[in-house]
């Protein structure tokens, strides 16, 4: 009976993002389509037929990112739970984001001592965390610290992990209002990044904690079960 009532509570969420989806792809693919009609016009003139290419290609990496934002999800079909190694999941992660990181100037720093297993789906888990580390690099356009780590707590069974950067931080507000689909602040947002990230991690038997001061930075708490068969 409780196993009915997850799945249920399951595929209505995925049902959700799916109709999300959709939405939020058909509105970047209708102004490319609008766009190619415009560069069609032999009578366009070099100027504009520059100015619409440079338009389409953003709304087509738009469309890209809000489908990168949702991938795991996205693909409920192959979703597998199994053992996942934090230290091998948060290098792969930070791996990931390397490039992204450099490019804004960002260091990223593991700190990973202790081997550790949670439960879930390895896509999914990677994509939260990727997430979490691309907001964090987006919150640090003059460059910063990323960095990731986490700490095995025995006696409670569970593993907390910190992911925490020194970016330009949320207020209250903010802070309260992250995780709502579509809410974002900035001008490329999807707005769906966070609610993946939680979607995942209560997927998990997990819970987030969200610390953030503005001006200094913004901290994610993951706490997550041991895999007890590990
Ligand atoms: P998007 O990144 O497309 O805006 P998200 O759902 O990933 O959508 O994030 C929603 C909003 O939460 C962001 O626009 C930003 O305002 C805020 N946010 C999330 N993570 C951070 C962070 N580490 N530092 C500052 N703001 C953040
Ligand atoms: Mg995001």
């Amino acid at each position: 009976m409780q196993e009915e009532i997850i799945q249920a509570e399951k595929m209505k969420v995925v049902s959700e993002i799916a109709a999300s989806v959709a939405h939020e792809v058909r509105n970047p693919l209708t102004s490319v389509r609008g766009f190619i009609q415009l560069l069609s016009n032999p009578a366009l003139s070099e100027h504009k037929r520059k100015e619409f290419s440079a338009i389409t290609l953003e709304e087509l990496d738009r469309a890209e990112s809000i489908i990168s934002d949702y991938l795991s999800l996205a693909k409920p079909q192959i979703e597998r739970f199994e053992s996942i190694c934090l230290d091998e999941a948060l290098s792969k992660a930070a791996q990931i984001l390397s490039s992204y990181a450099n490019m804004q100037n960002v260091e990223i720093i593991t700190n990973i001592k202790h081997p550790a297993t949670v439960y879930g789906s390895k896509s999914k888990f990677r994509q939260a965390i990727i997430n979490i580390g691309k907001n964090a690099i987006e919150a640090m356009p003059a460059g910063g610290k990323l960095s990731l780590s986490y700490t095995v707590n025995e006696p409670n069974n569970n593993v907390i992990i910190s992911i925490s950067d020194t970016g330009i931080g949320m207020n209250e507000e903010q802070l309260n209002r992250l995780g709502a689909p579509y809410y974002t602040t900035k001008d490329k947002g999807t707005g769906l990044g966070t609610m993946v990230i939680f979607s995942v991690i209560r997927g998990m038997n997990g819970k987030i904690e969200v610390l953030s001061k503005e001006g200094a930075g913004t901290t994610y708490l993951i706490t997550l079960p041991l895999n007890e068969q590990a």
